[in-house]
């Protein structure tokens, strides 16, 4: 089969290699139909962050079942699925307490094992979620950053409430945006850096678009809020400077959480530490996408709605989609270019 191997930094190619095999009873084979590129793919191809070499990254997928083992209930040949791509070890005590996604012993389809840029996968049968004919691959291959949104969203405790800010429209923003909107925030304020995703983040349910290059941008926001700040920030970037926006602009005893994957080293001045203490804001983080009963309700959650329509997979949210033998190309127009949607990888012709 074909596939896009890693075999060292900046070193992918579209070769042949051998067809997985199922390994046990109640693992699946999944026939690819796209793969998508997140953000922690980047620095595993260009900077040389993966676990080893060669290896098939990939880990945002959907596909069609191609063959299952003999235990396997959950699915047929033939059925449309996004995969979840953790594998928690079941035995540690976070696995025991359901959150897999702080699992110590777990393993990853397409980071430490061969994941979604091939044209099979084997996989447990409990990871994939099979999803309606009428959903899009595409949107199949974007189940993983939805569920990574709403976990964080969940890890925030979040409660309907009345000021919103989301920074960032990024896939994971847009997703942020979109499930705020499904549970009912009254008013979505989202911070961005450009028309384009202020026009995105408009689209997609925001009530109110701020520039974070503002130099005016706490006052801006502090209008939106009548200088109350906001109940729920969700920071979807992760950078030092979406960091102390998001000190800046939560409420008193407002929460704030993490959901953007840090690339820089973030340093505290004594005025944000003030922050913290003066606002007695809660902060807390927010990792992958699990819950019990596994995949978790982020993951049915997700097919649902998109399979009512809920959910929406907005033209601008796709930067733009590679066929599997231009892999290359694929990461290294993101390293120039560093474009803001997702990049898909079209694997079944
Ligand atoms: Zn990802
Ligand atoms: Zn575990």
């Amino acid at each position: 089969m074909k596939a896009g191997v890693l075999y060292g930094i900046k070193d992918i190619k579209c070769v042949d290699i051998e067809e997985p095999t199922l390994k046990s009873d109640d693992d699946v084979k999944v026939e690819v139909c796209y793969c998508g590129i997140c953000g922690s793919d980047i620095p595993r191809v260009n900077a040389g962050s993966a676990h080893y070499f060669p290896i098939v990254l990939g880990h945002e997928f959907s596909g069609i079942i191609k063959e299952v083992g003999k235990n396997v209930k959950n699915v047929k040949v033939g059925d449309h699925v996004s995969v979840a791509p953790l594998i928690p070890c079941d035995n540690c005590i976070d696995c025991k307490n359901g959150n897999y996604s702080l699992c110590k012993n777990y393993t990853f389809i397409g980071s430490r094992i061969q994941g979604g840029f091939a044209e099979y996968v084997v996989v447990p049968s409990k990871n994939v979620v099979k999803f309606k004919d009428e959903v899009d691959f595409k949107e199949g291959a974007m189940f993983e950053p939805s569920t990574v949104a709403l976990h964080g969203i969940r890890c925030a405790d979040y409660k309907d409430g009345e000021n919103v800010l989301v920074i960032g429209c990024g896939t994971i923003g847009a997703f942020t945006i979109q499930w705020l909107k499904i549970l009912g925030a009254k008013k979505i304020t989202v911070s961005v850096r450009s028309q384009r995703s202020a026009e995105l983040a408009k689209r997609l349910g925001a009530d109110c678009v701020l520039f974070s290059t503002s130099e005016n941008f706490v006052d801006e926001a502090n209008m939106v809020t009548n200088s109350r700040g906001f109940d729920y920030v969700f920071d979807a970037v992760g950078s030092q400077e979406t960091i102390f926006d998001s000190f800046k602009t939560v409420a008193n005893k407002g929460t704030i959480a993490m959901i953007g994957t840090p690339i820089d080293e973030v340093k505290f001045s004594v005025k944000m530490w003030e922050y913290i203490n003066r606002k007695e804001f809660h902060l807390t983080g927010s990792w992958m996408s699990y819950s019990y009963p596994f995949p978790g309700s982020e993951w049915t959650d997700t097919k649902e709605a998109f399979e009512t329509g809920k959910l929406k997979l907005d033209d601008e949210m796709i930067n733009k989609i590679y066929d599997l033998e231009n892999i290359e190309n694929a990461f290294e127009d993101i390293d120039k270019k560093k474009p803001s949607g997702r990049t898909l990888i079209k694997i079944k012709k």
